[in-house]
């Protein structure tokens, strides 16, 4: 288990993968600041869909805003590991790391593309226990962030106060409206195709831009699309380590001395 603080305030490190200037971080931040000493560390521009990538093939520039901000000109993953290891470090050790809150869902195979999702990953990696905070968009009526800022505020003190088992990270997608209240589920499985459209730029030479076909999800119960598609929150808890350890013994037959 990560380690349990039950009654003093928690220092809080913010990311995202939609950049500084989205509205989801500011009402996390707002939220959050009722409970704990936050410092903000999140990409300069959106970045989402970047998933767990680092940045290796360039140079990353740090831009402080104020005391607790920064930007980072990288991925939710570069914020991260530069916050634990440069920014902040060593005098401020954040106990818990709160990412987002998505301006959309991050739900079923979705959470492996997501930044929001690994920016949480990355400080669980890190030590520091990891929850990510996503909320589904209505259609037309854009993000009312309040009851999912809120949400946010529990999950996080929860999570500080009872502690996570080591390696584990939350990934939190609530639904639109008030929610009913919270669920604790697995990762679904979406039903879509990507869809690939292909366009032609000024000087004549082809772009495209990656969709997909969305069509619902696999009914199934017990799952992060059920839980949130009822109205509720879905809490599912997640790991870095990837292993699927449910074949690890059927696969000891390919094993060779
Ligand atoms: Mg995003």
């Amino acid at each position: 288990m990560f380690r349990k603080r039950r009654s003093d305030k928690p220092v809080i490190l913010i990311t995202n993968d939609d950049g500084i200037h989205s509205e989801g971080i500011a009402a996390l931040e707002a939220s959050l600041k009722l409970i704990g000493d936050v410092y903000v560390v999140a990409p300069e521009s959106e970045m989402s869909g970047a998933s767990h990538s680092l940045t290796l093939a360039r140079p990353l520039r740090i831009r402080q805003i104020d005391e607790r901000h920064w930007t980072v000109d990288g991925t939710p993953t570069d914020c991260v590991t530069l916050a634990l290891n440069q920014i902040l470090a060593p005098d401020i050790r954040p106990d818990i790391c709160a990412s987002g809150i998505n301006h959309g869902a991050n739900l079923g195979d979705d959470a492996s593309y997501s930044g929001t999702v690994a920016g949480a990953m990355e400080a669980t990696i890190l030590g520091v226990p990891g929850v990510a905070f996503s909320l589904i968009g209505e259609d037309g009526s854009g993000y009312d962030f309040s009851h999912s800022a809120r949400i946010a505020r529990e999950v996080t003190m929860k999570a500080y106060t009872e502690g996570l088992p080591s390696g584990t990270l939350l990934n939190v997608n609530v639904a639109p409206g008030e929610p009913k209240g919270v669920k604790v589920t697995r990762q679904g499985v979406k039903s879509a195709r990507p869809v690939i459209s292909e366009h032609i730029d000024p000087r004549g030479k082809l772009y495209y831009w990656i969709g997909e076909e969305r069509n619902g999800f696999k009914a199934e119960g017990g799952t992060d699309f059920e839980a949130t598609h009822e109205g509720y929150v879905s809490v599912t808890p997640m790991r870095a380590d990837l292993t699927n350890y449910l074949v690890l013994d059927e696969l000891r037959g390919w094993e060779t001395n």
